[in-house]
């Protein structure tokens, strides 16, 4: 091949870009603050350049506008993980002026090293592909020291179909396409990142790409618009780009909840929300139903909302009588996103017997959280006599929840 790299890179330098507003997420913050795995996506895909020996320095694309504080945050976070952090620039209003930012920082480091834009190679890497391997960061560098161009592919999976033209759209059953040809799979490739280049080659055909208004859907098309040929490199189908919702893992979370009230006489007894004839009553501030209150902190211990004195004080008048249900649907609204998966409670009581009301108490707990009714399970039990319970003194209640979310 014709266009070899012409001298020898000295340091290889990751730019990740990372200023779009991932609207396509429909979430409130851009899917590069998401969480994924424990970290923000951008975070996760950050990490692995900064432990890369190879890797001289990262250089982080923030969005032009909006504070910069959550990506410093991510900076100290990553320094204290790697001791190392990455320099952080704005973006331009759209990818390719992001990248072009990104890539004018590294020249302005490198420069500072005494390195001039033949002699550094850089690694162009999504903001949101946080699956990237030291495997493919190190082939990239590896074929950077012999080609000016390389991109990282998978062979298509899928077969795959190519149209001339855009799909009819159709109102009733979705859109459809008329003609269309079948590509040969095995040369199709699926394009990922990093796309690598030597910082002059890349310079160069970003600023011929704006001189003639060329927009590239990624950074080796702009510089196989400057002519440059691109070599395409090996990458991985778990390199994935978190684009939906669907990319972030499902998480599973559980939580325990624990409540005692005291017997009072001229006091009803009202567990799950379901009253049961009893000579005695719960003392409480609300309706003193012990059930849903330990069903209410297993969901708050869950979801990392601290527990139930903290959002219905006893001190406060709005809960005085309460419906322990309707605390039940506020907590539901506390937890947010997050799906309910199951509950599991137990009642302890020596008095009264509890199971012919079982049945109305998971249909109580089930409607009130919007699960299906196998999604909750009561249970009741003594104490054999044991105990403040066993005394008749009170009535204890445990419960566990598991919540699930992608977050
Ligand atoms: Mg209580």
């Amino acid at each position: 091949m014709k266009e070899e790299s012409s001298g020898k890179i000295k340091s290889f330098w990751a730019v990740i870009p990372a200023g779009g507003k991932g609207t396509r997420m429909g979430a409130a913050v851009p899917k590069q603050l998401l969480n994924y795995k424990g970290r923000t996506v951008l975070e996760s895909t950050v990490l692995p350049f900064l432990n890369n020996e190879n890797i001289s320095g990262t250089v982080v694309v923030i969005p032009a506008e909006g504070s910069d504080e959550p990506y410093r945050e991510m900076d100290r976070a990553l320094r204290a993980a790697t001791g190392r952090g990455a320099a952080l620039v704005r973006g331009g209003t759209h990818r390719g002026a992001s990248v072009l930012w990104g890539l004018l920082k590294v020249m302005e480091l490198a420069a500072g090293q005494g390195l001039a834009p033949e002699e550094v190679g850089v690694l162009v890497h999504d903001g949101a592909r946080p699956e990237v391997t030291q495997e493919i960061i190190n082939r990239n560098i590896d074929a950077l020291k012999v080609y000016n161009a390389v991109c990282t592919v998978t062979p298509s999976v899928d077969s795959m179909r190519f149209s001339e033209s855009p799909p009819a759209l159709r109102s009733d059953s979705g859109w459809l396409i008329m003609e269309s040809k079948v590509l040969d799979r095995s040369r199709v490739y699926n394009v990922q990142t990093p796309q690598s280049f030597r910082l002059s080659v890349v310079l160069d055909a970003y600023r011929k790409a704006e001189k003639d208004g060329y927009t590239g859907t990624d950074d080796a098309s702009v510089v196989q618009h400057a002519g440059s040929p691109v070599v395409l490199i090996q990458g991985d189908p778990g390199n994935i780009k978190v684009t939906t919702r669907k990319d972030i893992p499902m998480t599973v979370r559980t939580g325990t909840g624990f409540d005692v009230h005291r017997f009072a006489e001229g006091r009803p007894l009202i567990l799950c929300g379901t009253p049961v004839p009893s000579s005695v009553g719960l003392l409480g501030h609300s309706d003193a139903d012990v059930a849903t209150h330990a069903i209410m902190d297993a969901l708050l211990g869950a979801a990392g909302k601290g527990d139930i004195g903290e959002h219905f004080p006893d001190t406060d008048d709005r809960y005085l009588g309460a419906d322990s249900i309707q605390l039940l649907l506020e907590t539901k609204k506390i937890i947010g996103d997050w799906d309910i998966v199951n509950i599991d409670l137990t009642i302890i009581a020596q008095e009264p017997k509890l199971s012919p009301y079982k049945d109305e108490m998971r249909e109580r707990i089930a409607e009130a959280l919007e699960i299906p009714e196998e999604a909750v399970n009561v249970k009741a039990t003594t104490t054999e006599g044991l105990g403040f319970t066993g005394a008749k003194e009170g009535i204890a209640a445990i419960a566990a929840a598991t919540i699930e979310g992608r977050f």
